[in-house]
Protein backbone atom coordinates (compact mmCIF):
# COMPACT_ATOMS: atom_id res chain seq x y z
CA UNK A 1 0.00 0.00 0.00
CA UNK A 2 2.90 2.72 0.77
CA UNK A 3 4.44 1.97 -2.59
CA UNK A 4 0.95 2.14 -4.21
CA UNK A 5 0.41 5.83 -2.71
CA UNK A 6 3.80 6.48 -3.58
CA UNK A 7 4.05 5.79 -7.15
CA UNK A 8 0.81 7.43 -7.32
CA UNK A 9 2.53 10.82 -6.02
CA UNK A 10 5.74 10.20 -8.61
CA UNK A 11 3.05 9.23 -11.83
CA UNK A 12 1.86 13.29 -10.85
CA UNK A 13 2.32 15.96 -13.69
CA UNK A 14 2.68 18.66 -11.81
CA UNK A 15 3.85 21.70 -13.70
CA UNK A 16 6.52 23.82 -11.18
CA UNK A 17 10.19 24.90 -11.03
CA UNK A 18 11.67 24.06 -8.14
CA UNK A 19 15.16 25.82 -7.65
CA UNK A 20 17.47 23.02 -7.33
CA UNK A 21 16.59 21.20 -10.25
CA UNK A 22 16.68 23.78 -12.22
CA UNK A 23 20.24 25.25 -11.27
CA UNK A 24 21.56 21.28 -12.02
CA UNK A 25 19.66 21.13 -15.30
CA UNK A 26 21.29 24.06 -16.55
CA UNK A 27 24.73 24.06 -15.01
CA UNK A 28 25.65 20.63 -14.23
CA UNK A 29 27.74 22.25 -11.66
CA UNK A 30 28.36 20.63 -8.17
CA UNK A 31 29.62 23.62 -6.34
CA UNK A 32 26.77 26.06 -7.84
CA UNK A 33 24.14 23.20 -6.75
CA UNK A 34 25.39 22.62 -3.04
CA UNK A 35 25.66 26.64 -2.82
CA UNK A 36 22.11 27.02 -4.50
CA UNK A 37 20.61 23.87 -1.88
CA UNK A 38 22.60 25.94 0.64
CA UNK A 39 20.53 29.38 -0.13
CA UNK A 40 17.21 27.56 -0.61
CA UNK A 41 17.12 26.68 3.35
CA UNK A 42 14.19 28.30 4.94
CA UNK A 43 13.53 30.27 1.39
CA UNK A 44 11.07 29.93 -0.83
CA UNK A 45 12.10 28.28 -4.67
CA UNK A 46 11.38 31.63 -6.54
CA UNK A 47 13.60 33.73 -4.24
CA UNK A 48 16.08 30.95 -3.88
CA UNK A 49 16.55 30.69 -8.18
CA UNK A 50 16.99 34.66 -8.05
CA UNK A 51 19.38 34.77 -5.42
CA UNK A 52 21.15 31.97 -6.44
CA UNK A 53 21.53 33.86 -10.35
CA UNK A 54 22.44 37.24 -8.26
CA UNK A 55 25.01 35.33 -6.88
CA UNK A 56 27.07 33.60 -9.55
CA UNK A 57 26.97 36.41 -11.76
CA UNK A 58 28.36 39.00 -9.65
CA UNK A 59 31.03 36.05 -8.57
CA UNK A 60 31.72 33.96 -12.06
CA UNK A 61 33.91 31.67 -10.78
CA UNK A 62 35.25 30.09 -6.90
CA UNK A 63 37.81 32.37 -7.23
CA UNK A 64 35.88 35.13 -7.47
CA UNK A 65 34.08 34.40 -4.39
CA UNK A 66 37.51 33.08 -2.30
CA UNK A 67 39.07 36.90 -3.24
CA UNK A 68 35.59 38.35 -1.87
CA UNK A 69 35.00 39.34 1.47
CA UNK A 70 32.05 37.85 3.89
CA UNK A 71 30.54 40.92 3.84
CA UNK A 72 30.57 41.27 0.02
CA UNK A 73 28.57 38.28 0.40
CA UNK A 74 26.51 38.78 2.97
CA UNK A 75 25.32 42.00 0.92
CA UNK A 76 24.95 40.25 -1.96
CA UNK A 77 22.14 37.48 -0.28
CA UNK A 78 21.23 39.64 2.35
CA UNK A 79 17.55 39.44 1.24
CA UNK A 80 17.26 35.60 2.37
CA UNK A 81 17.16 34.29 5.59
CA UNK A 82 20.54 33.19 7.47
CA UNK A 83 22.12 35.41 5.36
CA UNK A 84 24.92 35.99 8.21
CA UNK A 85 25.43 32.26 8.21
CA UNK A 86 25.16 31.34 4.73
CA UNK A 87 27.49 34.11 3.74
CA UNK A 88 30.39 32.79 6.09
CA UNK A 89 29.37 29.04 4.76
CA UNK A 90 29.48 29.87 1.23
CA UNK A 91 33.30 31.68 1.62
CA UNK A 92 34.30 28.78 3.37
CA UNK A 93 33.10 26.08 1.12
CA UNK A 94 34.65 28.38 -2.28
CA UNK A 95 37.81 27.81 0.31
CA UNK A 96 38.34 24.12 0.32
CA UNK A 97 36.35 23.37 -2.31
CA UNK A 98 37.81 20.08 -4.40
CA UNK A 99 36.10 18.91 -7.38
CA UNK A 100 38.32 15.53 -7.06
CA UNK A 101 35.67 15.56 -3.94
CA UNK A 102 32.49 16.24 -5.14
CA UNK A 103 31.23 12.56 -4.07
CA UNK A 104 33.65 12.05 -1.46
CA UNK A 105 30.88 11.88 1.32
CA UNK A 106 33.40 12.47 4.00
CA UNK A 107 34.28 15.90 2.69
CA UNK A 108 30.56 16.94 1.81
CA UNK A 109 29.02 16.50 5.19
CA UNK A 110 31.64 17.60 6.60
CA UNK A 111 31.46 21.10 5.12
CA UNK A 112 29.62 23.75 7.42
CA UNK A 113 25.94 24.49 6.49
CA UNK A 114 25.36 21.14 4.87
CA UNK A 115 23.31 19.08 7.05
CA UNK A 116 21.58 15.78 6.25
CA UNK A 117 18.45 17.03 3.85
CA UNK A 118 21.94 19.31 2.14
CA UNK A 119 24.00 16.35 1.98
CA UNK A 120 21.43 13.92 1.00
CA UNK A 121 19.43 16.34 -1.92
CA UNK A 122 23.11 16.65 -3.13
CA UNK A 123 24.64 13.35 -3.01
CA UNK A 124 21.22 11.89 -4.78
CA UNK A 125 21.38 14.64 -7.72
CA UNK A 126 25.05 14.72 -8.06
CA UNK A 127 26.85 11.50 -7.25
CA UNK A 128 23.48 9.31 -8.23
CA UNK A 129 23.54 7.91 -4.16
CA UNK A 130 20.55 6.14 -2.65
CA UNK A 131 19.78 8.91 -0.21
CA UNK A 132 16.01 10.49 0.71
CA UNK A 133 16.07 14.25 1.51
CA UNK A 134 13.40 14.54 3.73
CA UNK A 135 12.46 18.31 3.89
CA UNK A 136 9.53 19.83 5.49
CA UNK A 137 7.23 18.72 2.82
CA UNK A 138 8.62 15.12 2.50
CA UNK A 139 7.82 14.98 6.62
CA UNK A 140 4.44 16.85 6.60
CA UNK A 141 3.05 15.01 3.66
CA UNK A 142 3.94 11.67 4.39
CA UNK A 143 3.13 11.49 8.48
CA UNK A 144 -0.77 13.56 7.34
CA UNK A 145 -1.07 9.95 4.79
CA UNK A 146 -0.76 8.23 7.96
CA UNK A 147 2.16 6.21 5.89
CA UNK A 148 4.71 7.19 8.77
CA UNK A 149 4.28 8.47 12.43
CA UNK A 150 7.31 10.63 13.10
CA UNK A 151 8.19 13.48 15.04
CA UNK A 152 10.60 15.00 13.26
CA UNK A 153 12.96 14.51 9.97
CA UNK A 154 15.85 12.36 11.16
CA UNK A 155 13.03 9.61 12.31
CA UNK A 156 11.08 10.13 9.05
CA UNK A 157 14.40 9.56 7.18
CA UNK A 158 14.99 6.14 9.05
CA UNK A 159 11.33 5.32 8.54
CA UNK A 160 11.28 5.36 4.70
CA UNK A 161 14.79 3.55 4.34
CA UNK A 162 12.46 0.61 6.17
CA UNK A 163 9.30 0.92 4.44
CA UNK A 164 9.80 2.39 0.73
CA UNK A 165 11.46 0.43 -2.07
CA UNK A 166 14.91 1.90 -2.71
CA UNK A 167 14.01 3.02 -6.31
CA UNK A 168 11.82 5.55 -4.95
CA UNK A 169 14.33 6.97 -2.38
CA UNK A 170 16.07 9.55 -5.09
CA UNK A 171 12.77 10.39 -6.51
CA UNK A 172 10.84 11.49 -3.34
CA UNK A 173 12.60 14.56 -2.23
CA UNK A 174 11.59 16.17 -5.93
CA UNK A 175 7.66 14.89 -6.24
CA UNK A 176 7.12 15.47 -2.55
CA UNK A 177 8.11 19.53 -2.68
CA UNK A 178 6.47 20.19 -5.59
CA UNK A 179 3.34 18.38 -4.21
CA UNK A 180 3.57 19.94 -1.31
CA UNK A 181 3.72 23.33 -2.60
CA UNK A 182 0.64 22.62 -4.97
CA UNK A 183 -1.72 20.56 -3.19
CA UNK A 184 -0.69 18.87 0.40
CA UNK A 185 0.25 22.64 1.23
CA UNK A 186 1.10 23.35 4.46
CA UNK A 187 -2.05 25.27 5.40
CA UNK A 188 -5.46 24.67 3.47
CA UNK A 189 -4.28 21.39 1.93
CA UNK A 190 -6.28 21.12 -1.44
CA UNK A 191 -7.89 17.36 -0.34
CA UNK A 192 -11.17 17.46 -2.69
CA UNK A 193 -8.83 17.63 -5.37
CA UNK A 194 -5.93 15.56 -4.13
CA UNK A 195 -5.81 12.45 -6.38
CA UNK A 196 -4.47 10.51 -2.52
CA UNK A 197 -7.62 11.89 -0.47
CA UNK A 198 -8.95 7.99 -0.42
CA UNK A 199 -5.75 6.85 1.75
CA UNK A 200 -5.21 9.71 3.52
CA UNK A 201 -5.22 9.49 7.01
CA UNK A 202 -5.62 13.33 7.82
CA UNK A 203 -8.73 13.63 5.10
CA UNK A 204 -10.36 11.02 6.98
CA UNK A 205 -9.79 12.36 10.20
CA UNK A 206 -11.20 15.76 9.04
CA UNK A 207 -14.56 14.02 7.59
CA UNK A 208 -15.00 12.51 10.85
CA UNK A 209 -15.23 15.71 12.58
CA UNK A 210 -17.33 16.70 10.28
CA UNK A 211 -19.70 14.41 10.65
CA UNK A 212 -19.87 13.89 14.18
CA UNK A 213 -20.34 17.74 14.28
FE1 LIG B 1 -2.61 16.24 1.75
FE2 LIG B 1 -5.25 16.48 1.85
FE3 LIG B 1 -4.09 14.99 -0.04
FE4 LIG B 1 -4.11 14.19 2.48
S1 LIG B 1 -5.89 14.44 1.15
S2 LIG B 1 -2.38 14.12 1.09
S3 LIG B 1 -3.88 16.13 3.58
S4 LIG B 1 -3.91 17.20 0.22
Amino acid sequence: MVNDIINILLNLDIKDILATEEVWKKYKDPFRLLITIIISIRVREEKTIEVSERLFSKYRAIEDIKNSSIDEIRDTIKDIGLFNQKAKWIKYIAEVWDYNKICDEEFIRSLPGVGRKVANLYLSVVCNKDYIAVDTHVHRILNRLGIINTRNHEETEKELYKILDKSYWKLINFKLVRFGRNICKPRDPKCEICPLNNYCKYYKNINNKEKNK
